[in-house]
């Protein structure tokens, strides 16, 4: 039989590709990335070998009867030897090559053992194969071959369709992809064995690993060689990574700030700098970028981590000089140990994101050591996280009405509408702590539009005159506030349900009024729409009277500070304020009544309207109509 090795040139071609790709870009040192060298290494043995027995098979008339017995075996072995490393690969996938010896791992391992103990014997006994003055053989014992190969294939199918919980679908997908084409291959080579297809089926194999999960580029950022989020969490899901291991992270400070004053393509430009210095500061540390400005450095727990946090300290004691600007950046550094640690791999890095973003937005500068207490809260807040998403999508949250009373007839007038979450054991999350984090995470949109409408149900729903109630506030939050559809969905939104806008008052707080004139003109829209705007929290920070006046409010709210201030403290100048505002037409709110005393003060001062615990807590919609139904 002539044997044909036009097949085998372009496998090796590719293969040789591959594996320079994969060499020089940045790999992490995980299992499966070791896994996936083995099986190049396997495969070009495999092809090596082929083609050396091959060679002698054809010529074995030239060639000494054991020689060409030589040069055929290492072939067999490594045949035998790459099977195996696939279904390796596959073990690693799944997370099942992690126990330590166990009767499966026996199993597993005795199919390999043994079929290569009979090849490696066949010289002597001629079991797989026999050369003769006639050249090469069968041995009886050849079924080895593709029995061997059959057995990790079917086992590995049989393993991806019973563990699939594990794998991401694509990767499942791929995965059973290479074991159907390695079973094309297998039989095939049974079909046409002079042909040596079975190396080009493996290589289209080994390219779909390649392109679904060993790519280097899906595990390394864009913004230069350093891993990403990806890599992190694949790296720490591997309890091996943690041992002995401690992560330094660190943020730029107020990053999204410096990005808009730097500009997207400068602060990248720095991005990819810095990322260049780290790499070659500290090549036996990982590297990754979290993004946001956010980066973790891994590596033994015994490292100089104080040598390396000046470093880096002093290294952002200087400019990074991109194309046109030299950047100017400071940073704030995060520890966690990760010997100790058995959590979950997403939640670690979620707490390091969490925690680096806060740290990077945070005014201590001070180097933070992430303590127990810290990781809790910051649980708490993904917690409330993930509870918003929940709630926003299917439209859980709940409004709570507070009464607004007349400061002079203490009657009620108006409520404030105030948004609530209930958590699984029917505990409510008060606003401030999901509507920080809706803000940033653009959810608040949702939400306002979900309050809007509930408030809108309750007053077609409503007898409002009966109530007493003339309006309802609607608390709006700058991001809200700056969408420029604002206007007109909440408009369309209040025709839907017959409201008019009179009936609600949008209250902005005077904190987030410092883009004054982004504001305005949104304000200003919101008017010639018919909503009434209040500014909510007035003194509660830093107020510019001047600003306020240019700004079409019809209402402001005094901020409880200020008003628990006056009582305290009485002088002149909080009466003088409100008899200003007054006159310059606006109506005025105090915040935070919580005693008779209050109220009478600030009806004293000529407050308009009264709202506190006084008169009431903001209380669910039903239990808000019958306390204000049953008139006293
Ligand atoms: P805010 O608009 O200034 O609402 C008044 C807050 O003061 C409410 O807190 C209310 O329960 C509380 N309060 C009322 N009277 C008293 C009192 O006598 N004493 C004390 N100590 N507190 C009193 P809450 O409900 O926790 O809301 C906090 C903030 O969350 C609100 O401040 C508002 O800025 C924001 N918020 C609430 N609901 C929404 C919403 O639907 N959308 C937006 N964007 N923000 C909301
Ligand atoms: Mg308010
Ligand atoms: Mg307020």
């Amino acid at each position: 039989m002539w044997w044909n090795t036009d097949f085998v040139l372009p496998s090796l071609l590719v293969l040789s590709i591959l594996l320079t790709y994969f060499f020089i870009r940045p790999r992490l040192p995980n299992r499966i990335n070791k896994a996936f060298l083995n099986l190049i290494i396997a495969d070009i043995a495999t092809i090596a070998t082929d083609l050396a027995a091959t060679w002698a098979d054809n010529h074995y008339q030239a060639l000494p009867v054991f020689l060409t017995s030589a040069l055929n075996l290492p072939f067999f072995v490594a045949f035998i030897a790459r099977a195996f490393t696939f279904f390796q690969l596959t073990m690693v996938l799944l997370k099942l090559d992690r126990s330590d010896f166990s009767w499966k791992k026996l199993l597993t391992h005795f199919v390999f053992l043994a079929s290569e103990a009979v090849i490696i014997s066949s010289p002597f006994t001629g079991a797989v194969y026999t050369v003769d003055a006639a050249g090469y053989h069968r041995g009886p014992l050849y079924a080895v071959l593709p029995v061997c190969s059959f057995f990790y294939l079917v086992l590995g199918v049989i393993l991806l369709l019973w563990f699939r919980k594990r794998l991401r679908e694509s990767t499942l997908l791929s995965a059973l992809a290479f074991h159907l084409i390695l079973i094309i291959g297998n039989t095939a080579r049974i079909l046409l064995p002079q042909y040596l297809v079975m190396n080009v089926f493996c290589m289209l194999a080994i390219l779909i690993i390649f392109i679904s999960f060993e790519n280097p580029d899906l595990y390394i950022t864009d913004r230069g060689p350093a891993f990403n989020t990806r890599a992190l969490t694949d790296w720490l899901d591997d309890p091996l990574h943690r041992k002995d291991s401690r992560i330094l992270g660190f943020a730029i400070r107020n990053y999204n700030d410096e990005r808009s004053m730097y500009g997207g393509l400068q602060m990248d430009q720095g991005l990819g700098l810095i990322i260049s210095w780290l790499v070659k500061q500290f090549p036996q540390m990982l590297l990754f970028y979290v993004r946001g400005g956010n980066f973790a450095i891994a590596g033994p727990e015994n490292a100089d981590w104080e040598r390396i946090r000046r470093e880096i300290s002093d290294r952002f004691q200087q400019p990074w000089r991109a194309e046109s600007a030299d950047l100017y950046l400071n940073v704030t550094y995060l520890e966690i140990g990760l010997t100790s640690r058995n959590d979950p791999a997403d939640r670690i890095v979620n707490m390091l994101i969490y925690a680096l973003d806060e740290a990077g937005s945070s005014a201590d500068i001070e180097q933070t050591l992430m303590s127990e207490e810290a990781l809790r809260e910051i649980d708490r807040q993904i917690e409330i996280k993930r509870f918003l998403d929940k709630a926003v999508e299917k439209d859980l949250a709940e409004v709570f009405l507070q009464p607004i009373v007349d400061g002079r007839t203490r009657q009620l007038v108006a409520a404030e509408a105030l948004a609530r979450l209930r958590n699984e054991d029917g505990e409510l999350i008060p606003p401030g702590l999901f509507i920080p984090i809706a803000e940033k995470n653009g959810h608040i949109n949702m939400l306002g539009e979900q309050v809007l409408r509930k408030v809108c149900a309750f007053i077609r729903d409503h007898d409002m005159k009966a109530l007493g109630l003339r309006w309802i506030n609607v608390n709006l939050s700058p991001i809200q506030c700056l969408h420029s559809e604002l206007p007109s969905l909440f408009s369309s939104i209040l025709r839907e349900y017959g409201v008019s806008a009179e009936q609600i008052h949008l209250e902005i707080t005077e904190e987030s009024m410092i883009n004054y004139t982004k504001q305005e003109r949104q304000i200003e829209k919101l008017r010639q729409y018919g909503f009434q705007l209040a500014l909510d929290d007035y003194g509660s920070g830093f107020s510019n009277l001047a600003q306020v006046k240019k700004v079409s409010f019809s209402s402001i709210k005094l901020d409880m500070s200020i008003v628990w201030d006056y009582v305290r403290d009485k002088d002149s100048l909080l009466p003088a304020l409100v008899q200003a505002f007054r006159e310059m037409g606006f109506s005025i709110t105090a915040e935070g009544i919580e005693t008779q005393e209050i109220a009478d003060a600030m009806a004293g001062i000529h407050c308009d309207f009264l709202q506190g615990y006084y008169y009431s807590k903001p209380l669910p919609m039903n239990d808000f109509v019958s306390r204000y139904s049953e008139k006293p």
